[in-house]
């Protein structure tokens, strides 16, 4: 095998044209392809309709398993972060979120994974510790989906439910992440249904408008958190670049692509951007795209200065959505930190204080 054979986790086509070009028969993608996703083969050793030679040859060049498990926090009853350490030695966390109550405070029997798809983040976003170290580098599309295959040998339950929203920000990596939804939801690969995999983004929007052109039927999440330009940029440097209005019209331009209601994130700050007439801006934003809210109250992250609001606030906020049509969901108890501030565990592990 020659060094132009990146990687083992491939998508079908490049792993079809990577084994041509090595003289190999197309089959043998079927066989690999095969062997990672569906046998979860552990090492090409075992990949045993492989000639051996080959399966030297691959061993010697690619691990096959990108990760390795550091660290679990957690118990089978809530979530669990299962931190991981890469090749070049950073770290990443994945969390695996109980059948329920599920995310959306809806009761379901999903077994949701929260992956990463970057080390450290470029974004900045003032309430997420995964900025504050600043970004590092992109996964591969394999180091995505390998989050995958392991948080299901550790937990040993099928992940059925997948959110882009750990550490990084998924739109900023897309080529991986766009390699990464054809493994995840292929036949081929692990076969998980693209309504129910959702990206999370900061609101980059030409590569929203990117993303509504792939032909997956996922889902959208965009981190809102403030209704107008004022608000917004106190909490997301991003809006500097893309304020509020042409995030918007991207919004509607993935509305008429896909089938699937727009999610807005919004975690509720005192003083910040929870106000009734926040609300009331917000209420209108959401309808005009048909979008739902998902109302987070702040929890404290280490080191930076923001207060939750009280739990009366929080609910005469969301009435003013739910009064204008919107539908929205708000959850009260606290410690369910994953949806607001990733890569804490990974930061700490990092500056030695885990
Ligand atoms: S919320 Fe997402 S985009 Fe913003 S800093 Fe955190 S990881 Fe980056």
């Amino acid at each position: 095998m020659g060094a132009r054979f990146p990687r083992p986790m491939l998508t079908q086509s490049q792993l079809a044209e990577l084994l041509e070009e090595q003289g190999q028969p197309s089959y043998r993608g079927a066989q690999i392809l095969d062997w990672i996703y569906k046998k979860r083969a552990r090492s090409w050793e075992e990949m045993s309709n492989l000639p051996p030679a080959l399966r030297s040859a691959l061993a010697e060049q690619y691990p096959l398993r990108p990760l390795t498990h550091t660290l679990t926090k957690g118990s089978e009853d809530t979530t669990r972060k299962f931190l991981l350490q890469l090749p070049d030695q950073r770290y990443i966390e994945t969390v695996l979120i109980p059948a329920s109550p599920a995310l959306y405070g809806e009761k379901s029997d999903r077994h949701t994974l929260c992956v990463s798809s970057q080390v450290g983040c470029a974004y900045g976003c003032k309430f997420c510790a995964s900025g504050l170290d600043g970004f590092t580098r992109n996964l591969t599309a394999a180091e995505i989906v390998s989050q995958i295959i392991l948080a299901e040998e550790l937990s040993g339950e099928k992940v059925n439910n997948l959110v882009f929203m750990g550490m990084g920000e998924p739109l900023a990596n897309f080529t991986n992440l766009s390699n990464a939804l054809q493994m995840v939801t292929s036949d081929w690969g692990l076969k998980i249904g693209a309504r129910r995999i959702t990206v999370s983004t900061s609101g980059l929007v030409p590569q929203i408008k990117k993303l509504a052109e792939l032909p997956q039927q996922i889902r959208l999440a965009i981190s809102l958190h403030g209704p107008d330009d004022v608000t917004r940029e106190k909490i997301m440097p991003v809006n500097k670049k893309y304020p509020v209005a042409e995030l918007f019209d991207a919004l509607r331009i993935w509305n008429s692509k896909k089938n699937q209601k727009i999610t807005l994130e919004y975690i509720l700050i005192d003083g910040i951007n929870a106000s009734p007439e926040q609300a009331g801006i917000l209420a209108k934003r959401a309808r005009s795209i048909r979008a739902k809210v998902n109302l987070i109250p702040y929890n404290t992250v280490e080191g930076l200065p923001w207060v939750r609001p009280n739990d009366e606030d929080c609910l005469r906020f969301k009435k003013v959505l739910t009064n204008a049509g919107v539908s929205a969901t708000l959850r009260l108890e606290k410690g369910h930190d994953i949806n607001a501030a990733c890569g804490q565990l990974r930061l700490k592990k990092e500056q030695g204080t885990l």
